[in-house]
This record gives structure tokens, sequence and C-alpha cells, in this order.
């Protein structure tokens, strides 16, 4: 293979990873190294809360990908198929048109999307809190309600804007809440007699929440969310959603504008398409990385079922930023050894634990062994991110929002970008039309065949 062609597709944790080792490791060059992904940024998803609180600006988590990589071609679009036959990646280009991308390596990190329940209303009413425009837009729509409530006579519209509601007791909802119950408060100054009627809800199905911090630190986090204030009730979830009222499955149905959804992350459904065997729509690999049966094709991330070897009681890595960053190291290295004809590693990570920001100076903090809250647990959660954060100049942006925020206070006013009252809705992940590997066999044939027609090569 005189310059290999290396395809990444997903410009996340996984992919970005990959893309950076793989530059450590292939002199400048020596192969044809490109990224498939929908945005020209990598964007730092454990700190989205702190955006839609208002805490830090979203360019501070969204990092430039020519920024983080050298040598890397950007195609914009979203790989909608693999032919796995011809080695040609199907690639939806944000004008709509196809366009095949072939390669020699192939490395799949394209993520998850919210995942969404067969619960009357929620795709048409919820707002999602995974990506930065969902951060924004819920940041803004939250306001709004304060501000639509403040200038309401009508009690019962008061308390429908007043509650909020956040469906799911994982890192993701936990943050939200405890960082958006913070951003009412702050707001409600403003607003005293919205004070006394300001309620926030977190609902779980699960019997606890955060199980990843073990059962003696998950039970402090329920205590200190109840201590700021959140109604927290767990084996319960929603049976029904409009446009004003939840009802629960214990048969409550709460006035309230504002479901936040976050039970639950799915792959991207690219994984599925390549017909090979899945784990709850997470691609299996080998512990090289490596696809069964197809071994120029590399998975990442959450949308990878990697095997967990350094933790043999769950089968599985779990889908978090940690693992995701790790496992592309292990898969940079793969690639190259298997374009050199070397040996594979084995991917193996020991965990090192989980923060979590509960906004203000609550913060939970397993590390390996040891369990911290309060002060400590808030140092080494920011100092974690701050290490985390692969580029200096959004690190120095992260740092300069906090330190503006200690010196003077927080900002509480709205951007207008929920102005047209549409939910932030996380249905729109779904918009891609994702094509199965015979039919992007036939596109990618097709698609080759004119690229060929008018310049003489694809
Ligand atoms: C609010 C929140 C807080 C979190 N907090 C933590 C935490 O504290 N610690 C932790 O370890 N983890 C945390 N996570 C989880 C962590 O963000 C994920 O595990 C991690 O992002 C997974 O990395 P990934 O590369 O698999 O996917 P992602 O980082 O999601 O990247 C996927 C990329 O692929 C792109 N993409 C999607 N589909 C396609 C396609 N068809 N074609 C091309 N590109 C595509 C996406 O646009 C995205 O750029 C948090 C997540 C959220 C949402």
């Amino acid at each position: 293979m005189s310059r290999p062609r290396i395809v990444v597709v997903g410009a996340g944790f996984g992919g970005v990873h990959t893309l950076r080792h793989l530059e450590r490791r292939i002199p400048t060059g020596a192969a044809d190294i490109a990224l498939v992904a929908p945005h020209d940024y990598m964007l730092y998803s454990p700190l989205l809360p702190q955006v839609a609180s208002g805490l830090l600006t979203p360019q501070s988590v969204a990092m430039s990908v020519h920024r983080l990589t050298r040598d890397t071609r950007l195609i914009p679009g979203h790989a909608v198929g693999v032919d796995t036959a011809d080695r040609t990646v199907v690639v939806r280009r944000p004008t709509g048109e196809l366009a095949p991308v072939p390669y020699d390596r192939l490395v799949l990190a394209p993520g998850g999307l919210t995942r969404g329940f067969d619960i009357p209303g929620l795709t048409e009413h919820a707002y999602g809190a995974k990506t930065l425009a969902e951060a924004v837009l819920l940041r803004d729509h939250v306001l709004a309600q304060l501000e639509l409530a403040n200038d309401s006579r009508d009690p019962v519209e008061r308390e429908e804007r007043c509650r909020f509601i956040v469906v799911g007791g994982g890192y993701t909802g936990v943050e939200t809440a405890a960082s958006l119950m913070r951003l009412t408060e702050e707001a409600a100054r403003r607003y005293p007699e919205l004070r006394s009627v300001i309620r926030w809800h977190l609902v779980d199905i699960a019997p606890k929440v955060l199980p990843e911090l073990g059962d003696r630190l998950g039970r402090r986090a329920l205590d200190m969310l109840r201590s700021m204030g959140i109604e927290v009730k767990l084996k319960v979830s929603v049976r029904e959603v409009t446009a004003d009222k939840v009802v629960l499955t214990d048969g409550r149905a709460l006035p309230c504008r504002t479901l936040i959804w976050t039970a639950g992350v799915a792959p991207s459904p690219l994984m599925e398409t390549l017909g090979k065997p899945t784990q709850r729509g997470r691609l299996e690999v080998d512990s090289d990385l490596r696809v069964p049966g197809l071994p120029e094709v590399f998975a990442v991330g959450d949308a990878a079922a990697v095997p967990n070897l350094s933790h043999p009681e769950s089968p599985y890595c779990p889908p978090t930023a940690q693992y995701a960053s790790r496992q592309a190291a292990t898969a940079a290295e793969n690639v190259c050894s298997s374009i050199l004809g070397r040996p594979m590693r084995e991917f193996r990570h020991r965990d090192m634990g989980l923060v979590v920001d509960l906004s203000g100076k609550d913060a939970l903090a397993r590390v390996l062994q040891f369990e911290l809250t309060g002060l400590p647990a808030l140092a080494v959660t920011r100092g974690y991110h701050v290490a985390a954060v692969p580029s200096a100049p959004a690190r120095a942006r992260i740092m300069a929002n906090w330190a503006i925020r200690a010196a003077t206070g927080g900002e509480v006013s709205r951007l207008g970008f929920a102005d047209d009252g549409r939910p932030a809705s996380f249905v729109a992940n779904e918009d891609v039309h994702y094509l199965d590997t015979e039919s992007a066999g036939r596109e990618g044939a097709r698609l080759r065949e004119n690229l060929r027609e008018r310049y003489g090569e694809d």
C-alpha cells in the first residue's frame, strides 16, 4: 500500500483522539487521513450542562478540528452507509448529495443519539441535552418560562411554566438538573413572586441515581440533590407528555411545560447498517477493536461494544469519554500495525472513576477507590476537565469563563434562540437516512463511476 487511505467517522472523543494518535505515528503526508463529520468541531460534552446554565460560552466547549489536527482532510457530512465489499463509505453532504469515500482502513466513532421511547408526546414536547444547539436552546427556553410566568396573572400558567422535570438519573440528568436549577435560582432574584413557585424534579425508573458512583456516594448524591431543593423521584418514569402537562407512571399529572429527556443514549444507527452483530445497537468488535470478519474496519466509543478485559464483571466497556479516548489510542496503534503487518494490541483500561459537578460549590468524585465530596471533589472535577480538554485555547477559555463568573456573578439574559417556541427536540438527530451495506454498495459503485467519468479517478 503506497499511501494508505485512512478514514475516521465522527469528530468526538473517539474520532478526534484516533486522528491525533495517527498523526503522531505517521510521518506527515505518508497516509491520506480523512475525517467524515457533520461539524468541524469536537464537542467536549461533559461540560455541556455548564453551557446550558450559561457558566460557559458555547465556543469554549466546541474545539476546532482544524486546530486539533494537522494532516487531516475534513469531509463534511454524515456517513450514511458502508460498502464493506468495495471498501467505500457513503457520505451525505450538508447539501443532501451523496459522495463516495474509499478507504483502506476505516475507524467508526459516530457516538450515540438521545434515545426516545415510545411515550406519547415525548418526541414532540421533550427537550434533549446532548448537543450544543440543545444546550443553548434549553437555557433560553428555561429563562423564557420565568419571564412569561412573571408576566402572567394566571396561577395555572405560572405553575406550568415554573415546573421543570428532568428525566434520567445518570451524570447528564443530574448535572443538567443541578446547573439549570442554579440558573433559575439566580434568575428568580429578579422575580421575587416566582421564588415559591419554581419547582425542579428529577425522575428515574432506576432505584438510585448515579449508580456508577457506588452505593455510598450515590446516596450522598441523592441527599445533596434533595438539599438543593430538587425533588427526586425514583422507580418512576413518564407515561405521557403534552404541551402543558407530564403524566408520571405513578399516576401523578404535573402541570409542566419543560420536560428534559436524558434517559439513555442509543448508538448511531450507522452501526446497524454494516449487517454485523451488535449489542443493543453497539457494533461488536474484538479486543483489538476490529470488527470480526472485517479486518480493515475498527470501531471505538459509545457506538462500539468493546470487550472490557480489565473488568470482566461487566462484559463491555461503559459508554464514557474516558473509555472512548483510551480506545482511540489503541485503534490508532492497531491501524498502523495492520498496515505494517505487525501484531495487534488488545484494548485494556482500568476505570479511573467518575466526577460529577452539581454546580455552585457542590461536586462528587470517585477517583479509583477514593470518594470525595464538596470543595475537594470540585477541585478534582474541574482539574480533570481542564486536563482532559485537548486544546490549549479551549482550556484557557474555560478557565477564563469560570474566573469571570466567580468574580462577577452570572449573566441571566436570554439570547433569543427559543423565540419561535419550538422545542429543541432530539428527534432532529434522527433525520439522517441510513443505507444498509448492500444499498451503500450500489450507491457507492454508481457514485464512484460518475467520478471516474468526470475526473478519470475517484
Ligand atoms: C451532558 C453529558 C455529560 C457527560 N459527562 C461525562 C463525564 O463526565 N465523563 C465521561 O467520561 N463521559 C461523559 N459523557 C459521555 C461522553 O461524552 C461520551 O461517552 C463520549 O462523547 C463518547 O465519545 P464518542 O467519540 O463515542 O462519541 P461523541 O463524542 O458523541 O462523538 C461522535 C461524533 O460523531 C459525529 N457523528 C454522528 N453520526 C455521524 C455520522 N453518521 N457520520 C459522521 N459523523 C457522525 C457526531 O457529530 C460527533 O461529532 C457525557 C455526555 C453528555 C452528553
